[in-house]
């Protein structure tokens, strides 16, 4: 409901002129002639309307401009790479800057960006997601957002390429080059009207979002607990060190699984993030907030679980796909359909669903087809996928995170769930 605390300008010029003749015909001496009220009623009329129309235009142009101050954009957005700077030896961090002079939008703390490379050799553009490891003064104006990028080895032992976008980004992206940006997205953010105590859990580069989240926590108290291997690993140390220096409130708890003899004196304790530290370290009910490696966030939030830590109070990203833990959506009238239809509108291509693998979504489907539909989590979380629903059913693999338009579907985690699909591709 729009609830409207200032007058229009008619309904502002009638009450500025009944309150001046008011004030005028109570106040005005009783010698002034007739011919001096008719004047004096003439000016309250203009006094009272002018103040009537100018005091809602003020206003509403002081609506507009707070609007105009939180811009945002669709679709891609150029940007140019304007700061680089290496946090560890696996994370480097990229400044971007729009290549148009218009203002940035601010963001909610944990929200992520998606990115489009063009990286030579590669069919289309590759699109990946991360998130926003900073968080601006609200008061001044964004110039700049700050992404940090693991450089993605292999997996040991197995005979797979490196990762595409992470290692184009550190091998080859400098300052002066250019890439397209999304509008600042993302459900896995930090209330900051609430005042709960939090608690930041990462490992690796999921250090990222828990960065902006203690930088907007305000006076709340924050425990920021952070696992790596050791200090050469350890991204942003001295920023989140003064951070906390400059906040009381912020209690810093850094864990190495492997340190080193030069670490001493800059880690907490030996070994990794578990339950038995956090339980530990924090003593009031809390808010949970958890982003690193699949592993380590299943073993977490079963413990928290296990301590009696309300669901509600337990918030997490995967960097890398959903966690088994996101409960899959129930089967139910709308359950997958195997042998279903599936109809791309665009190119005129269909294909079945067989059903064989209950896990192939139409994603993979469309890219078995040729087809080459935008993506970059391929887990429900980035939204990148996002795609029309001509018509029948779908339901999702695994729950989304990513919020969807009205009769779009996410196809990274959608198969049919009726005899016929259509999909705008
Ligand atoms: C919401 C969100 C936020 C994120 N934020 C960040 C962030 O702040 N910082 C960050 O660094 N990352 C972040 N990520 C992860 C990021 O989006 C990318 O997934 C990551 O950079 C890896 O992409 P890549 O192109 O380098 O690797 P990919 O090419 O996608 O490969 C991923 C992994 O698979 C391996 N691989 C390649 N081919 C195969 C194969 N055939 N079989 C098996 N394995 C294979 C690669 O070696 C690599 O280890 C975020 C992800 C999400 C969803």
């Amino acid at each position: 409901m729009q609830r409207t605390t200032f007058p229009s300008p008619l309904a502002g010029m009638a009450a500025g002129t009944v309150i001046s003749f008011c004030a005028l015909s109570a106040f005005a001496p009783q010698t002034f002639s007739s011919k001096i009220k008719l004047n004096l009623t003439l000016f309250s009329l203009l006094l009272g309307g002018a103040a009537g129309l100018i005091i809602p235009a003020a206003k509403s142009r002081n609506k507009a401009m707070v609007l105009a101050a939180q811009p945002g954009w669709s679709g891609w957005r150029n940007f140019v790479v304007s700061r680089r700077e290496k946090e560890s030896e696996e994370i480097t961090s990229f400044y971007l800057q729009p290549v148009d002079p218009g203002p940035l939008p601010s963001y909610r703390p944990g929200q992520f960006l998606s990115i489009e490379l063009i990286i030579p050799g590669e069919l289309k553009p590759v699109v990946r997601t991360y998130s926003l490891s900073d968080f601006p003064d609200p008061k001044q104006p964004i110039d700049h957002y700050r992404l940090s990028i693991k450089k993605e080895p292999a997996p040991r032992g197995k005979d797979v390429p490196a990762g595409l976008a992470s290692n184009f980004l550190h091998d080859h992206v400098r300052v002066g080059h250019d890439l397209r940006v999304r509008v600042p997205a993302g459900n896995f953010v930090l209330d900051t009207e609430a005042n709960t105590p939090i608690v930041l859990i990462s490992n690796g580069v999921g250090i990222t979002p828990m960065i902006a989240m203690a930088k907007a926590a305000g006076q709340r108290q924050v425990w920021f607990v952070h696992g790596c291997r050791n200090g050469e690993f350890h991204a942003f140390r001295s920023e989140v060190n003064l951070l906390a220096a400059q906040h009381p409130n912020i209690n810093v708890h850094y864990a190495y699984s492997k340190p080193s003899m030069a670490d001493q004196g800059n880690y907490h304790s030996e070994g990794r993030v578990d339950g038995a530290l956090l339980q530990r370290l924090v003593n009031v009910p809390a808010d949970y907030f958890l982003c690193g490696s699949p592993p380590f966030m299943e073993s977490l939030i079963a413990e928290l679980k296990q301590f009696g830590i309300n669901e509600a109070s337990i918030h997490f990203e995967s960097f890398n796909k959903a966690l088994p833990t996101v409960k899959a959506v129930e089967a139910n009238s709308d359950a997958a359909f195997p042998g279903a239809k599936v109809e791309f509108s665009d190119s005129s291509n269909s294909s079945t669903w067989s059903g064989e693998d209950p896990e192939l979504s139409l994603l993979s489907l469309a890219e078995a087809e040729g087809l080459m539909p935008p993506c970059a989590c391929r887990a429900g979380v980035c939204g990148t996928c996002a795609t029309k629903l001509l018509a029948g059913k779908v339901n999702y693999i695994n729950e989304p995170s990513a919020a969807v338009e009205p009769g779009e579907v996410l196809i990274c985690i959608a198969r049919p769930a009726s005899a016929q699909v259509k999909l705008k591709l």
